[in-house]
């Protein structure tokens, strides 16, 4: 498609000021019309010219009295100067251009004589008042009298995302030379006309225009409605046609064994030492009819820590295996590989050892697939999926990408869904003649609309209710800088390890010399395990971050501690070290584990019952929501000591705070949304398509995109194809596959 919109801004603007905006990623037209306001200034009355504020955006109503023109000694280039009065103040107008010729248009506008309204930012040079290529509407020129040019200047002025480079009124005028040409056979408009007029929308040319040029506030908040609509509109069509396209595919039907022919996950049942909620046996029926059925099963499980996910999942594994079928258990780490691994053995007991000497007659194996493994070890386990010998292995998502064969994958269970996106779930359904079922779990609760917006493809299952005997857990905060808490802290830590128990200590970091902040955290993201989520802000004013190795130090010397083994975990360590210190922490041979956040999900043992979290007010609520879920998983209740350096009344505190008061996981989800901004919440969620995302607000649009979304779901019913929207189909195509559709066009 080739239309103005695709033209390319060097051609539209001139070479020198479409190179500038190539640098700020904007190459065509369309990019640069996308390119919003960040804010609106909004117009005051005029300002009296005896109160210029520096800094300060103004519009004043006066009279020009001299223009000239000049070159500049020093820098090269052109200076219009022009001073404009209202009879008793002098203001200067200050207009640089490479060269005089480019002046010539302000200069034959700007005659001494000429009156017009002047609006710009106020600033300095040399002790004088100025303002540096001010917007301006002269009397007689643009508009016919000091009415219409006050009319004029008192529309909310855009202000852009803007660089040293290229400042806002550069891009503004850039905008305004591309976007005024423009008609409606221009822009095409991926919300169909129909819905538009039932939604009361505008056309998008003229969203454009409200938003880049707006006559009222009003204007620009219809525009940015409707582009909002759009965006919502677009994404959710595409998800109901991925949903749509789902439906129809194959998958290999695993139905439950009938009565009389009991199985392995009969027995499994039989040998359950609890009885399942009545949550886990609804969401257990949905998964059986979904198993049951030859289309591919797409659900997320979602369920607060410890609200028995893993024997949901488990028997969807068992109902496969009992079809004659394998399944494969994802984790996002090898330790929680490991460990999943470890659990479901325990879970199965005599029903994991099939085929072994003392192992039940009717059992099944399974094997642990990770890369670390030794040569030996690992061509087992491969052996045991490629012939249907494992009916469940465990792995990370390398799983998927690796040359393992099975003998007939039938389910993926993904623990975790953050790190599992679109793309992950596409490749999945390339694996293999038919696709497997699959089933997402999730121990962070996501909101509706966020599960609306990142996981519209998927059905979604909830776990609502925690089995009864768990013993809860208390969460308090510790100012960091008062020594007399920290103290109680570790005699806290001593009382529950005399006791029996073990304690977690949790850092945001490995070594002391590592950087703060974002250099610190490309270095972490190098070690898969431990990223943690920092929230931006006011990282320079804080003490710098506790890591690992030096509280592992610190607390070999701390006196409350003394005789106590100190354990140290983080992804930097090699895998066999990672798995032995994990093993001297579940054995009790260490009784204090320091580590990073990779202990953050899923790591289970039973007898830890404290943990104590650095730098609490640097993570995010969920993240340590997640944390948390490590400890008081036994019968003993748990204890979780927030070290925090946020001064109070701010939003570290308040996150800290939240936490303190309350383990309703759903509670925390919202509020941390609330808390944070918008490009995290889906940055974290949906890699790579936050660029689609430009306005639209997850929490705030809540309403809107439900709208959108019906409007979406009705249209793609009645033309799954989109043959009768090819605008609507093309926005879905450029917005799912960004970085293809670029290389597409630069090709
Ligand atoms: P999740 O994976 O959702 O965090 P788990 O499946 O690990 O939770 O369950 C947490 C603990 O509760 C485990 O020790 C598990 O064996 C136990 N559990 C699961 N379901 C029940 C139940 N219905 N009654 C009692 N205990 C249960
Ligand atoms: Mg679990």
């Amino acid at each position: 498609m080739t239309g103005r919109l695709e033209e390319k801004l060097t051609r539209l603007l001139g070479t020198r000021s479409g190179a500038a905006l190539e640098k700020m990623g904007l190459v065509t037209a369309d990019d640069l019309l996308r390119h919003y306001p960040r804010r609106y200034a909004e117009p005051g009355q005029l300002t009296d010219m005896a109160q210029l504020a520096l800094g300060e955006h103004v519009s004043v109503l006066a009279r020009v009295a001299e223009a000239t023109v000049r070159p500049m000694r020093n820098r090269g280039g052109a200076l219009l100067q022009v001073v404009v009065t209202d009879g008793r103040q002098r203001l200067a107008l200050t207009f640089f251009a490479r060269h005089a010729g480019a002046l010539r248009g302000h200069e034959a506008k700007l005659v001494p004589g000429r009156t017009g309204v002047f609006s710009g930012t106020v600033s300095a040079y040399r002790g004088e008042r100025q303002l540096t290529h001010p917007d301006y509407v002269l009397v007689g020129g643009d508009v016919e009298d000091a009415d219409a040019a006050l009319d004029e200047a008192s529309k909310p002025m855009p202000i852009y995302p803007a660089t040293a480079a290229v400042p806002t009124w550069r891009l503004q005028r850039a905008v305004r030379t591309v976007l005024d040409p423009l008609t409606e056979d221009d822009v095409p408009d991926p919300v169909p006309a129909e819905v538009r007029a039932s939604a009361g929308l505008p056309s998008r040319l003229e969203a454009l225009r409200l938003v880049h040029a707006p006559a009222t506030a009003a204007d620009w908040r219809a525009g940015q409605h409707r582009l909002r609509y759009e965006e919502a509109f677009v994404l959710q069509a595409a998800l109901a046609q991925r949903r749509a396209a789902a439906a129809q595919e194959d998958a290999t039907a695993r139905p439950p064994r009938p009565v009389d022919d009991p199985g392995i996950l009969a027995r499994f049942d039989a040998s359950l030492p609890f009885t399942l909620t009545a949550g886990q046996r609804a969401v257990g029926a949905d998964i059986a009819d979904d198993l049951a059925r030859p289309r591919p099963m797409q659900r997320l499980l979602q369920g607060d820590v410890g609200s028995g996910k893993t024997v949901v999942a488990l028997r969807a594994m068992l109902q496969v295996v009992d079809a004659g079928g394998q399944a494969a258990l994802l984790a996002p780490t090898e330790v929680l590989a490991a460990q999943h691994a470890r659990t479901l053995r325990a879970l199965l007991g005599p029903l994991a050892e099939g085929g072994l000497l003392g192992g039940a007659e009717e059992g099944t194996r399974v094997a642990l697939l990770t890369g670390s493994l030794p040569a030996a070890a690992r061509k087992a386990a491969l052996l045991q999926a490629a012939s249907g010998e494992a009916g469940i292995v465990v792995g990370t998502h390398a799983l998927l990408s690796e040359h393992v064969q099975f003998a007939d994958l039938g389910l993926v269970v993904v623990d975790e869904q953050h790190r599992f996106g679109v793309e992950q779930r596409d490749a999945l359904r390339a694996k293999g003649r038919v696709a497997p079922h699959l089933l997402v779990m999730t121990a962070t609760p996501i909101p509706r609309t966020v599960a609306m917006t990142v996981f519209g493809d998927l059905e979604v299952s909830s776990l609502t209710e925690v089995p009864a005997q768990r013993a809860g857990i208390r969460t308090h905060v510790v100012p960091a800088d008062n020594p007399r808490w920290m103290e109680r802290t570790w005699q806290r830590v001593r009382e529950e390890v005399d006791a029996g128990h073990r304690a977690y200590v949790v850092c945001a970091r490995i070594h002391p010399d590592e950087e703060d902040g974002a250099a610190g955290k490309a270095k972490a993201a190098e070690f898969d395990d431990e990223v943690p989520e920092f929230l931006d802000g006011d990282a320079e004013e804080r003490p710098p971050l506790r890591a690992v190795l030096e509280v592992a130090d610190a607390l070999r010397a701390t006196p409350a501690l003394a005789g106590l083994e100190v354990g140290v975990l983080h992804g930097q360590m090699p895998p066999a070290e990672k798995d032995a210190a994990m093993a001297a922490f579940a054995s009790g041979a260490s009784q204090v584990l320091v580590s990073t956040t990779v202990i953050e999900v899923g790591v289970d043992v039973p007898e830890a019952t404290a943990m104590v979290v650095f730098d609490a007010d640097r993570f995010g609520l969920s993240q340590l929501h997640q944390l948390r879920g490590r400890v008081g998983r036994g019968s003993a209740p748990g204890l979780c000591l927030l070290v925090s350096t946020a001064q109070p009344g701010t939003p570290a505190a308040a996150r800290v705070e939240a936490l303190a008061e309350t383990t309703d996981g759903f509670r925390l989800a919202q509020l941390d949304l609330e808390l944070r901004n918008e490009g995290d919440v889906l940055g974290a969620a949906q890699s790579g398509r936050t660029s689609s995302l430009r306005l639209l607000r997850v929490v705030k649009d809540a309403d809107l995109i439900e709208e959108a979304r019906r409007a979406a779901v009705a249209l793609v019913d009645a033309d799954p194809g989109l043959s009768g929207h090819p605008l609507l189909a093309a926005a879905i195509a450029a917005q799912l596959d960004p970085e293809k559709e670029e290389f597409l066009e630069r090709a």
